[in-house]
């Protein structure tokens, strides 16, 4: 059987969760035993996020193989706990600079290049190019934007071609829209639905199935008005209205029976019913909590939902299992001080020094590890957020005042966190930090070791600075444990505290929260919250 795709591209306004969406119809095929993926094709100029400030589209997601990404990877690999790759994730600039790279080389024979079809055809090679691998029945594409942006034309224009070669019954588009509640008049409007149809279909897709974001239910007859003026038949009109969290978006979803109708239209058959027994469990613990704690997270972009995306969901994956409810509160680091540090992180139970970039913020950052170190509240690094563990250490214990990394202040007497030696000669930006998953060694009887239960580990990596090693050996003396270390080069990657001084201290180097997923909640993360639940039983 030929792999089969599923296109999903949004109308109205963006933000709509299609994401969510292609995450959750995804689960529910897989659910039914189908080989899935899905990637993403996000029509900025970019290469790829990785050089985008968290404000702009959020956090910047990181797979296995090294691709900076949108974050939207990883609701599919939380949903799917399948690992995404450099393969799931296309961008407009990624495109181009195939295209140019290939005229430069003399590929075109001496064609003039042109949108359609040399652009096209590679968003389209691009499009197939994991179902041609022949591991998957089925392959779902997010279009980003929203239909109608001058951006998104070419990768519409690419669908439409693919909706018209290949055969019948091998592709389908998926349309979300959003369907407002007016609260004045005490309406649900479809005329916003009806213009963004009509808008795909001046492209010349027709949309197969239409799901709507909205407040409240839509009831039947307002479904069939969709129906009848989106050309869509009346089984395919579905609501996606606001969930209590969005794990529960599938089973709302297949209650309406959209896996049913994607099959039918795909023209799969005897598909068994999904198996969700797990997937309910994990919901009816995240839904039913016996007992709460309240965590800091410590950083720099609070403001934004989105930029601590994965950390936020790995407190949820985490405080399921341990059937609580996880507060996050914000601390924005940047107006943290000695005067107003107590205030701002009175009764929690753990602290996390979030990751980030550059200066802004890093005094703060600094004092709510020392914090979390003199009241023995667990303490949680991640990235720099370990780097600024190992600057208050040297400076409040080995009272070495100038601590610093080199990434903030280049010309300190010392540099206990120092760019990597292979970073030292790169002068370009884009795809050249230390990316990706690399192994770590974890020192026996550790707590890291105690946490992951095993000596070798992977995780993803996101930085271009490090622990300098000059100063191991004066940290160790001085107490800190350097728990993990890549067992080809040596790299610092785990820090933390004996247990007898701390109850639960540790900073990694590496990104766990981007590995957390539904049904495989990280081991630090859960044992951060089984330490935080102790301490707010204690207090
Ligand atoms: N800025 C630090 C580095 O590049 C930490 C990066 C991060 O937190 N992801 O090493």
């Amino acid at each position: 059987m030929n792999t089969k795709y599923i296109f999903i591209t949004g109308g109205v306004v963006s933000s709509l969760g299609k994401g969510i969406v292609a995450a959750s119809l995804a689960k529910l095929l897989q659910s039914r035993g189908l080989r899935v993926t899905i990637q993403k094709f996000d029509p900025y100029i970019n290469v790829d996020p990785g050089t985008l400030n968290p404000y702009e589209h959020g956090e910047c997601y990181v797979t296995d193989d090294g691709a900076e990404t949108d974050l939207d990877l990883g609701h599919y690999e939380r949903f799917l706990n399948v690992p995404t790759s450099q393969a799931n994730n296309v961008t407009t600039g990624r495109i181009y600079k195939t295209v140019i790279d290939n005229e430069r080389e003399g590929l075109y024979l001496g064609k003039t290049v042109q949108i359609i079809p040399h652009i096209t055809d590679e968003i389209k090679r691009r499009m197939t190019l994991l179902g041609k691998s022949g591991k998957y029945d089925i392959v779902i594409t997010e279009i980003g934007g929203t239909v109608g942006d001058m951006e998104s034309t070419p990768f519409l224009e690419a669908v439409r071609q693919l909706q018209w070669e290949m055969p019948d019954g091998d592709c389908m588009v998926l349309h979300l829209t959003l369907v407002p509640f007016l609260h004045a008049a005490q309406e649900l409007k479809t005329k916003p639905t009806q213009h963004s149809v009509k808008m795909l279909q001046q492209e010349g897709i027709k949309p197969d199935i239409i799901v709507c974001r909205t407040e409240v239910s839509l009831p039947e007859s307002m479904k069939k008005k969709i129906a009848l003026f989106c050309n869509v038949k009346a089984d395919s009109v579905f609501e996606n209205q606001d969930a209590r969290s969005i794990y529960e978006v599938p089973l709302l979803l297949h209650q309406q029976h959209l896996d049913d109708v994607v099959l039918k239209k795909l023209k799969f058959r005897n598909v068994p019913q999904p198996d969700l027994k797990e997937w309910e469990k994990f919901l009816n613990k995240l839904y039913n909590p016996k007992t709460e704690c309240n965590i800091a997270l410590v950083g720099k972009y609070v403001e934004l939902q989105d930029a601590y995306k994965s950390i936020q969901e790995a407190f949820v994956h985490a405080g399921a299992v341990n059937s609580c409810k996880v507060h996050v509160r914000s601390v924005h680091s940047e107006f943290l001080d000695a005067t107003n540090i107590k205030e701002n992180l009175s009764g929690v139970d753990g602290i996390l020094v979030a990751p980030g970039f550059g200066g802004r913020g890093i005094e703060g950052k600094i004092l709510a590890v020392k914090y979390a170190r003199e009241n023995k509240i667990p303490f949680f690094g991640i990235c720099l957020g370990m780097q600024m563990a190992v600057m208050e250490y040297a400076r409040n214990v080995l009272k070495l005042k100038d601590a610093s990394s080199t990434e903030v202040r280049p010309q300190t007497k010392d540099p206990v966190i120092d760019l990597m030696e292979e970073q030292k000669t790169l002068t370009t930006k884009g795809g050249t930090m230390r990316l990706g998953a690399y192994d770590c060694k974890l020192k026996d009887g550790s707590l890291a070791a105690k946490i992951y239960g095993e000596k070798m580990i992977s995780e993803r990596h996101r930085h271009r600075y490090e622990f300098n090693e000059r100063y191991a050996e004066a940290m160790e003396k001085a107490g800190l444990v350097l728990s993990g270390r890549n067992p080809d080069t040596g790299l610092v990657e785990i820090v933390e505290l004996p247990q007898k001084v701390h109850p639960f201290f540790i900073g990694v180097q590496f990104h766990p929260e981007l590995g957390s997923t539904v049904m495989k909640p990280q081991p630090i993360f859960v044992n951060f919250i089984k330490a935080a639940i102790k301490y707010h039983a204690g207090k």
